[in-house]
């Protein structure tokens, strides 16, 4: 049966996706190749968030094509994802040698469109179209891709974006938001956790939306006709997401929960008060920020101010003293003065983020801050990111160092990326601890002893874990 090789860009509902999209392609008999030059299918599955991104799959799929059109004529050769979304047919006319190009609603028809491809049935294929109840069809996984058993699993409870911040380009590469049923995600859930997953990350775009679209439907649904989504029918008064946590909660056998990416103007006290409430629920918010000038949050569209955003860290960690708290931040959003970036280098200080993902502000075609005057000269942009990450890392570094001495429990993964022949485990805080382990910790929760801090990364002292 062909191999097909999967190419991820971006962020980690990509990954999600072509997790699922190579499950189902394992399903049909395909199989996984372990690189490209020994791939009869490649498929590169795209990001669109920055223009750097999209540079780099293009750039990739040039390269690939020069080489199968030379050395190997009957390698197929894909593009799926965000980029396959908003650029569709133009991507196919640019690069003819690209067979297929499959949006961001169309993953589960990978299989059905390579095998057309593959037996010549069809030349090339472009399908961004957009398909009523695509978001439920993210739902295949991959546990033991690499002999063993994974220990953590991503499961994609919606898809889409309403919110229309200005400089973003998801709301038109990923929809208008749809959620998944909570028996269906919970079935899910349940899946992995008896195949033993002990840790699920709830993803979507805005996760803090869950629900919220379906439960308004289905209230004009109430008002008129028609049946109320299974989403809505929980008697109380908790928002749908946190309807899900507790759904998920209940699961026997699942130790955490984490879930990414929620919008701070999302996070109500029943979120808030889950942290308390729930043991399941670990200690850990990526709240993206973007900006600390209210000028500028207004000008993004973000939705709340820096009084409020401050307001919800105080809460959190009233909450949870331990909280790890993470952030995106953009740099030379259009406007943006030097008084502008100066309050957002006060917030960060302020925060005392534990990790920041700091993004120069890339425009996006189509978006209302592309138009918007006062664009910031690149080398003001990454005068500012380094800047930025300087501040970032020094505060990072300060918060990794306090670890040191402390015991701290980790759910260990399986081996370190850089040095297999060492563990890796996560705190609840969701910090990466190394320590010298063996394959029969994998999936146990471990309690370490903190003996040294790199950059990001704690290492444990092996002669304190409990064997
Ligand atoms: N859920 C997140 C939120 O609350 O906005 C959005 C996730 S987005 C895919 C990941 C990050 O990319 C954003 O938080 C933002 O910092 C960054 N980003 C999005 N559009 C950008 C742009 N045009 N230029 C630079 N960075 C951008």
């Amino acid at each position: 049966m062909p191999g097909v090789f999967i190419k991820t860009y971006g962020c980690q509902m990509n990954e999600r996706d072509s997790e699922a999209v190579a499950a189902q392609l394992v399903a049909k008999g395909y199989t996984l190749a372990p690189s490209e030059a020994a791939a009869d299918v490649i498929l590169l599955n795209t990001c669109s968030v920055r223009d750097f991104a999209e540079q780099k799959a293009i750039g990739k799929m040039q390269n690939l094509a020069a080489d199968v059109r030379k050395n190997r004529p009957d390698v197929v050769l894909g593009f799926m994802g965000c980029m396959a979304q908003s650029r569709g047919q133009e991507l196919i006319d640019r690069l003819p040698d690209v067979d297929l190009v499959l949006g961001t609603q169309k993953f589960h028809h990978a299989a059905d469109y390579l095998d057309e491809i593959l037996a010549g049935c069809r030349d090339k294929i472009v399908d961004v179209a957009a398909e009523p109840g695509s978001e439920a069809t993210i739902r295949e996984h991959l546990l033991n891709g690499s002999g063993k058993k994974s220990i953590t699993a991503y499961v994609s409870i919606m898809q889409g974006c309403n919110q229309r911040c200005t400089f973003c380009i998801v709301p038109d590469t990923r929809g208008e938001e749809r959620s998944r049923s909570i028996p269906d995600i919970v079935a899910e859930c349940r899946q992995l956790v008896s195949q033993g997953v002990k840790e699920i990350t709830l993803l979507g775009q805005i996760v803090t939306s869950y629900g919220k679209r379906e439960k308004r439907d289905a209230w004009r649904v109430a008002c008129g006709t028609g049946d109320p989504s299974p989403v809505t029918r929980h008697p109380s008064r908790t928002s749908p997401f946190v309807q899900l946590l507790d759904a998920v909660h209940e699961i026997e056998g699942l130790e955490r929960i984490r879930f990414t990416a929620p919008h701070p103007k999302g996070y109500g006290d029943d979120l808030i008060q889950a942290y308390a409430r729930l043991p399941k629920l670990v200690e850990s918010a990526h709240l993206p920020v973007q900006s600390g000038s209210d000028r500028v949050l207004k000008l993004m569209h973000r939705g709340y101010t820096r009084e409020r955003f401050l307001g919800l860290v105080k809460k959190l960690r009233r909450a949870k003293s331990n909280i790890g708290i993470t952030t995106d931040i953009i740099v030379g959003f259009p406007g943006e003065t030097e008084d502008d970036f100066e309050q957002t280098l006060a917030l960060a200080r302020e925060v005392e983020f534990d990790n920041a993902y700091i993004f120069k502000y890339s425009q996006r075609r189509d978006t209302p801050a592309a138009e918007m005057p006062g664009q910031v000269p690149l080398k003001i942009r990454e005068e500012r990111n380094h800047r930025l990450l300087e501040t970032v890392n020094e505060i990072g570094k300060r918060k990794y160092d306090a670890f040191i001495g402390r015991r701290t429990q980790i759910l260990v993964e399986g081996p370190s990326k850089k040095n297999p022949a060492r563990m890796t485990g996560r705190t609840r805080c969701n910090k990466i601890v190394v320590f010298d382990g063996a394959e029969r910790h994998r999936g146990q929760l471990l309690d370490v002893k903190i003996t040294r801090a790199g950059s990001f990364t704690l290492y444990g002292d092996p002669a304190v874990v409990n064997l």
